[in-house]
């Protein structure tokens, strides 16, 4: 199924894009829930974590390290990385992303 997220790879519908490269897009939250709310997702349409493949292991590495990066670029020091897994878990798009929260406190255990 073609997700609001491969419209955003497939330039379809414009984005906030602050990061690209062969294997992940990062682009800023539509519906921002701290001053910095970033997703980093993979090109491949990967559903949602639990469903990475042992292949996919250089390509998740990869998305968590430039998530650091994204972070470090925004001058974040503090900041929150989250992954939804599922509708019970708050996923809403079906493709896997990484939110990168940053900007303000945040409180354990979450929501
Ligand atoms: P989830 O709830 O973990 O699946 O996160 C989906 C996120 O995608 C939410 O934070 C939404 O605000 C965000 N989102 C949905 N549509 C768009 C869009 O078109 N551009 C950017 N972010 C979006």
């Amino acid at each position: 199924m073609m997700t609001i997220f491969q419209k955003i790879l497939d330039r379809e519908i414009p984005a906030d894009i602050v990061y690209e490269d062969d294997m992940v897009c990062a682009f800023r939250d539509i519906q921002p829930q701290a001053p910095v709310h970033i997703l980093v997702i993979p090109k491949k349409p990967i559903v949602k974590i639990g469903d990475m493949d042992e292949e996919d292991r250089n390509l998740v590495g990869h998305l968590m390290h430039r998530a650091t990066r994204i972070a470090a670029d925004e001058n974040l020091t503090d900041y929150r990385l989250v992954i939804n897994n599922g509708e019970g878990a708050g996923q809403s798009v079906f493709h896997l992303h990484l939110h990168i929260l940053g900007g303000r406190p945040f409180a354990w255990p979450p929501g």
